[in-house]
């Protein structure tokens, strides 16, 4: 009994006494306490790297500036051609996109109870027609040919194909139809005051760098279909 006691005693604390003193473990066991530590900074790090990667092209205003220069025409955002069957008459000649119509109608009138008479001049207009447009001048009529002379959007580059953008005038003052002085009209007054009610919007006004001022030009952004379509125009770039 004695001599397996005395070997238990001198065994143990040998034994520790070893352990303890073992440079490696040592290390081991500091490791140990740090990894937790080391793995959540090593994450954050992880993280932050792919953060930067994704944010990089978002962030970057000079690309993505480059990129809409590129996809624009002498100032132009292209617009699809809108689907006949989404096209309804408004007028004898004038059609535009469905999901505008009773807004365009309802704006007319609540303007007539405030003795603001508004004429529509042009809404929906095909590629084909806005070739003629753009490129030949004797296949159009007068009021297309004074627009032509104001605005020149090339085919496949107007808001007109998409149905939603629809030109106004005075009836008082036809005079100022597509001519810069139409903002000088009750009927644009009141539509600067009023149009937003009816999700209207002047689509380039005099702040637009690309596209010359056209107060009789607005379009319709009061769907989810209209505000895709007019999702690039409307980026902050
Ligand atoms: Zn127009």
């Amino acid at each position: 009994m004695e001599l397996n006691k005395d070997t238990d005693q001198f065994d143990i604390p040998l034994a520790k006494r070893t352990y303890l003193n073992n440079p490696y473990s040592t290390s081991l066991k500091k490791f140990l306490i740090f990894s937790p530590f080391l793995f959540l900074i090593f994450s954050f790090a992880a993280l932050q790297f792919i953060r930067n990667v994704e944010l990089i092209p978002l962030n970057n205003r000079k690309f993505q500036v480059e990129r809409n220069h590129d996809a624009r025409i002498l100032g132009h955002l292209p617009y699809n051609e809108t689907p006949k069957e989404k096209l309804v008459l408004i007028e004898p000649n004038i059609k535009v996109h469905m999901d505008m119509r009773d807004s365009l109608l309802e704006m007319r009138e609540e303007a007539e109870k405030d003795g603001i008479y508004l004429v529509f001049l042009s809404g929906y207009r095909s590629i084909n027609l806005q070739n003629d447009i753009f490129y030949s001048l004797k296949s159009i009529r007068n009021q297309e040919a004074a627009e032509r002379a104001r605005v020149s959007a090339p085919p496949g580059y107007s808001e007109h194909s998409t149905g939603f953008a629809i030109d106004i005038g005075d009836a008082t003052q036809r005079e100022t139809d597509f001519e810069t002085d139409f903002e000088n009209t009750d009927a644009f007054r009141w539509l600067i005051k009023n149009a937003a009610k009816f999700h209207f919007k002047l689509s380039f006004n005099k702040d637009n760098k690309y596209i010359d001022y056209e107060p009789w030009h607005w379009r319709y952004e009061g769907s989810i279909e209209a505000l895709k379509v007019f999702e690039s125009s409307n980026r902050k770039l």
